[in-house]
Formats: structure tokens, sequence, C-alpha cells
């Protein structure tokens, strides 16, 4: 059988414990498959600049871990520079949010060749190599530039916008060219997929498409969309322990019963948390019998902290849900809760489960497994709503949730009251349709489909 290497910019422990997540999970399941290698940044960076970044190999049961640190400049350049200030917010069509420091892109360059200088020295001529998100796009160029010939796949787990906004980020046609040095490349959603072609096609006029296949840079790719998902039963069988129906007692007890509605995300811009809270108070103004009779819960754990745009997002919050609840509150009852810390997952599927709807509402998604997650969690006999962006990769899939306009204020306020009065059966008949689209993309089928299309490769190879 032929390994499988993945490299993804963080390396988690699939066996570090319950904590950890989904993707981690089924992608160690696969790697454990096949005897695998993992490999990326540990999360260190070196305090001294004059020391050489080293690298750590560790065995995880039948899989490597195989990591590196990064220097100081590496960490500025690469993670903080050019994937974090410019990617990140260019793919999330946040143009305004780029930072256009050109050093950044040499040095995300110059990491990604790091990388492939090192997996080049372990590579098997079998071994097939699946490479994860925006971090490491050029990562297979350097590896072909390096003499690898092997099956090579591509999954970014973020959007990919349209031509119009794709070309404004520095060195552009480059990362598009890098994207065909793999022969599987993967995105969250046909639109994404569509983006791809017709950027292409704009940047090569010779570019060809035939079905899946992209022809193009003298390369033949398959794009195609492969939507990510979740390990529906472990998280589904965490929601349905004694302690988290303690913690849904314990809730309950606390709001006096009131309807709770929850968001659960990352402290990130791309997740319209402002817009968010403003919708939860033009809830509170529209439909007044609310006040008193419903909390909003949202968990949002610091992210990026050494990024300024994350800074002033976390001001600005602390800022709005004051304002909210001071207009709003009571002398028992608080419209807003604010918690910016991370809970463990077993806990996020209680709260899940003990909340009548979610406000799942970013500006721009890759995919947003919050959605599948709250799904998931709840009670099929009493099931809540989630009210879920238009644009989250999620919602091209899960039709059955109320679906809005983040940045409509007024149509996210009327479609959570819609969530909150829906009566029983409806919420029946869509949380049973919305179950069977987490189930079909359950993230071991992901990873399986994924790697059924690199593997047709290796059998395509003359031994
Ligand atoms: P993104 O990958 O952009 O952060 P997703 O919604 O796809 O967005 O995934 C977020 C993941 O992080 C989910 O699995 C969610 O449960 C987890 N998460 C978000 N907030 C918290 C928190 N406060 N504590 C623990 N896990 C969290």
């Amino acid at each position: 059988m032929s390994r499988l290497i993945v490299v993804s910019n963080r390396v988690q422990d699939p066996a570090a414990g319950p904590g950890v997540g989904g993707l981690a999970v089924a992608l160690g399941e696969a790697l454990n498959s096949s005897g695998g290698i993992w490999v990326g940044w540990n999360g260190h960076v070196e305090d001294d600049p004059t020391l050489p970044v080293s690298w750590q190999e560790e065995r995880s049961g039948n899989l490597t871990l195989l990591t590196t640190s990064l220097t100081q400049e590496e960490h500025q350049g690469y993670y903080l520079g050019f994937a974090n200030r410019v990617l990140w917010p260019a793919f999330h069509y946040r143009l305004d949010l780029v930072d256009y420091t050109n050093a950044h892109t040499r040095v995300y360059g110059a990491v990604n060749r790091r990388l492939a200088m090192k997996i080049a020295t372990i590579l098997k001529p079998d071994d097939r190599i699946w490479i994860h998100d925006y971090h490491l796009i050029p990562l297979a160029a350097e590896l072909r530039a390096a003499g690898c010939g092997n099956p090579i796949g591509y999954f970014q787990h973020i959007p990919l916008p349209p031509p119009s906004i794709l070309t404004a980020v520095p060195e552009y046609s480059w990362l598009v060219r890098a994207l065909f040095a793999y022969d599987v490349v993967g995105f969250q959603t046909e639109t994404d997929r569509q983006h791809l072609i017709q950027q292409v096609c704009q940047q090569e006029s010779a570019a060809t498409v035939d079905g899946e296949y992209v022809t193009a840079f003298g390369r033949s790719t398959r794009v195609k969309s492969y939507p990510i998902g979740i390990d529906v039963d472990r998280f589904g069988d965490m929601a349905r322990t004694a302690d988290a129906q303690e913690i849904i007692d314990r809730l309950h007890r606390r709001n006096l019963n009131r309807a709770q509605v929850i968001g659960v995300d990352r402290l990130d811009y791309s997740k319209g948390l402002p817009e968010r809270l403003e919708s939860v108070r033009r809830l509170l103004e529209l439909y007044p019998e609310n006040r008193g009779a419903m909390t909003f819960m949202q968990i949002a754990p610091t992210s990026r902290g050494a990024v300024d745009a994350y800074v002033d997002l976390h001001e600005r919050l602390d800022s709005l849900s004051g304002e909210i609840n001071s207009k709003f509150s009571d002398f028992d009852w608080t419209p807003i809760r604010y918690i910016n810390r991370q809970f463990p997952r077993e806990t996020l599927a209680a709260l899940y489960r003990a909340s009548r709807a979610a406000l799942i509402t970013p500006l721009r998604d890759g995919m947003n497994l919050v959605a599948h997650e709250y799904v998931v969690a709840q009670d099929p006999e009493d099931p809540g709503m989630p009210v879920l962006s238009r644009f989250a990769g999620a919602a091209d899939y899960m039709k059955d949730a109320v679906l809005i306009n983040p940045y409509n204020i007024d149509e996210t306020a009327i479609a959570l009251q819609t969530a909150l009065q829906m009566p029983l059966k409806e919420r029946q008949r869509r949380h049973e349709r919305l179950m069977d689209v987490v189930r079909d993309l359950d993230v071991s089928r992901w990873s399986s489909r994924f790697l059924n299309d690199l593997g047709q490769l290796v059998r395509a190879i003359p031994s």
C-alpha cells in the first residue's frame, strides 16, 4: 500500500485526546492505515535568530509526525504576513484588510521551499501527498522543481474569490499557476471551483476544461468540489451523555427556561459578529415579546491576537454587547452573554443542544463546521433551528436551514424570529433533512472521496 503524506500548516496529533477535532481524526485514520507521515509547523517560534530551525520526528500509533519550528522572520512573513494578512482577508473577499508588504510574498515562497526540500528527502516513489490549505499553495510546484513525480493533491478549506478579487492579491498569477502543479485540486463548493476555472481561463487563453479536468500551463489537473463535514457519530454522542444533560439542565435553570440562542465562532472578522449583535438588537426592537424571554449566548475565543484587525474586532464586540445590554437589560435578565474563551467540545455539544436557535452568520466562510455541529447536537424530537448565512459554503448544502444575508440586519432579525416561532412539526421535518445532508458530508467520507481520486493516479502510474 502506498504511504500517505499529509502536509498542513499546523500538525495535530490525532491521538492527543477527546478534544481533537474531526479533521485531525479523519486524517489520522487515513494516515494510520497507510503508516503515513504528517508534516508541518509545530507552533513554536525560535527566540534566537542565530539558531538554525530544527525538525522533530515523533511516532503516534502507526503514523509519524514530522514537525518544524519557524524562525521569527518566517513567522512574521509567512504565517502572520502572507497567510493571515494577505490570503486570509483576500480569500474572504476583504481586500480592505490586505497588507501589501512585498517581503511577505518572498518569505511565504521560502518557507514552502524549505518544507519541499525536507519532504523530498523522505519521499518514496509510490507515496501520495495531500497538502492542506492556503498556507501551502506553492508547495507542489516546489516539490516538482525538486524532482517529485508523485501524485499530489491540494484541498483548500477556505473560499476562493472570483477573478475580480483574486487579481488584487499580490503575485496572484504565480499562485494560480502553482495550483496546476497538483494532480487534484479540491474546494468546498462548486462556486469556488468555478472561480478557479474563470481565473485560469482569463489568465491563459489556451486553458481548456473537460469535465472535471482543467488543462493549463502544460498540465492537466482534476479540479473538483469535496465538501467537508464533521465526525457525525462522535459529535452526536457527545451531545447525549449524562454530563451533557447536566450542563443542559443547569443552563435551563439559570435561564429560567427562557429560549436560548447560540453563536460559536473564532473571533474573526469573516464571521460577521458585529452584524450579528446588531441583528439581536433589532430583534428586540421589532419583536419586544422577546425582551426577558430570550438570551443570546455568543462564544468567541480570541484568535490571531497578533494581527491588528483582530484586536480592533475584539474591542468593537465588547463595546457593542455592553451597549445593547445596558439598553435592554432588566434587574433579572441580560439579553447578550458574550464569552471570550475556548470550551471543551463536549461542553459545546451540550450548549448547542440546549439552544432553540443558532446564529451562524459569517460574511464569508469556506464551509462553516459550526453549522454541522449545531444540527448534529439537536434532539430530533424537539430540534432547534440554524439561521445560516447564504455566504457560508454550508448554505450550498443545508437548504433547510433558515438562510439569510448577514449584511441585512433586519432580514436576520426577522429570520431569527421565524426560527424561534417555528412549529414543532416543521422543525422536525427540516432537521431530518439537515441530518441527511450532514451525514452525507461526514468527514471520513470527505477524506475517502478525495483520497480515492488521488489514489486513481497511483494506479495509473506504470510500475
Ligand atoms: P473556522 O475553521 O473558520 O474557525 P468552522 O466553523 O469551520 O470555522 O470551525 C470552527 C471550529 O472551531 C468548530 O469545530 C468549532 O466547534 C470550534 N470552536 C469555535 N469556537 C470554539 C470555542 N469557544 N471553544 C471550542 N471550540 C470552538
